[in-house]
């Protein structure tokens, strides 16, 4: 699996499986193995997901040893309000029957975020989790953090694909060498009604959704689609023997409205 090298010289893959309203259950456990039957070493979840157990239980009966995976999860805006980030952490460990995670991240930048952030560097230090980052934070929000911290976030997970790429995180994100994670790059489905992408994908013989995801990766951006089927999590991950041209790119890029599919960072009440 091919992987981006973060700020912190780790080695992220740039495919995961994403996992937010998939269940607690088989369904998940399914979905995960069949992932790494396809090649997929990185599994993205959260606790407000509240399926942590099932990821658990999938990485607990896999063929794939614990260390060859990335893991990342989220600490809950709740927890960080509340400050017990730390205690979180315990909690979501137990429920993935693991001792560390590979990437922990501040799910939303809500009051305490810069407390928390430091909870997130002493686990660090603790050696309970590799690599700390954040999701939802904008360019000034992802100040804060960097006024307060020690640690430069390695991530930064943001809602990105054609019809929203957030230039100003972003830029804010390269000028700290901070690895963006799209979520949502599938636009949660909705990327079927765009007639560009499967124009597209005939030209390469590809499906509209490879090619959406081929144009995350191109960008540099790391992508965690979500599904529970089978076919759809082979051909979500088959991204690795085709290119978009320059001219294929810019046609995509052209479809950017400023349309977010989820709450604005700014202005969210959760
Ligand atoms: P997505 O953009 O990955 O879209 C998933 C949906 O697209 C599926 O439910 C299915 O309807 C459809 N789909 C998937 N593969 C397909 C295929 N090959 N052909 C046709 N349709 C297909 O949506 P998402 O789940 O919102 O985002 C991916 C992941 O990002 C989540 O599972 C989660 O891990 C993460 N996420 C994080 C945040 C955050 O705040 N950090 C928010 C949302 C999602």
């Amino acid at each position: 699996m091919r992987t981006q090298k973060l700020n912190n010289g780790l080695e992220m893959p740039v495919l995961g499986l994403g996992v937010w309203q998939s269940d607690n259950g088989q369904e998940t456990v399914n979905a995960i193995h069949w992932a790494f039957d396809a090649g997929y070493r990185h599994i993205d979840t959260a606790r407000i997901y509240k399926n942590e157990e099932a990821v658990g239980k999938a990485l607990a009966t896999a063929t794939v040893p614990r260390d060859q995976v990335w893991l990342t999860t989220k600490i809950w805006n709740d927890d960080i309000r509340q400050a017990r980030t730390t205690a979180a952490l315990e909690e979501s460990l137990e429920r993935l029957q693991t001792d560390y995670v590979d990437l922990l991240l501040l799910h939303w930048p809500v009051d305490g975020s810069t407390r928390a952030w430091q909870e997130l560097e002493q686990a660090v230090a603790a050696g309970k989790v590799c690599s700390i980052g954040l999701s939802n934070f904008m360019d000034d929000q992802l100040q804060d953090i960097l006024n307060a911290g020690n640690i430069v976030p390695a991530v930064n997970q943001i809602e990105y694909h054609p019809y929203l790429v957030q230039a100003e995180a972003i830029s804010a994100c390269d000028a700290h060498d901070i690895a963006i994670t799209a979520w949502s790059p599938l636009m949660q489905g909705t990327f079927l009604e765009e007639p560009l992408f499967a124009e597209i994908a005939e030209d390469y013989g590809k499906t509209a959704a490879q090619v959406v995801l081929r144009w995350c990766l191109q960008n540099d951006i790391i992508v965690i689609p979500k599904s529970v089927h089978q076919k759809r999590i082979i051909e979500n991950g088959d991204l690795f023997d085709f290119e978009l041209t320059e001219k294929d790119m810019q046609r995509i890029d052209q479809l950017e409205r400023g349309k977010r599919l989820g709450p604005d960072p700014h202005d969210f009440d959760f």
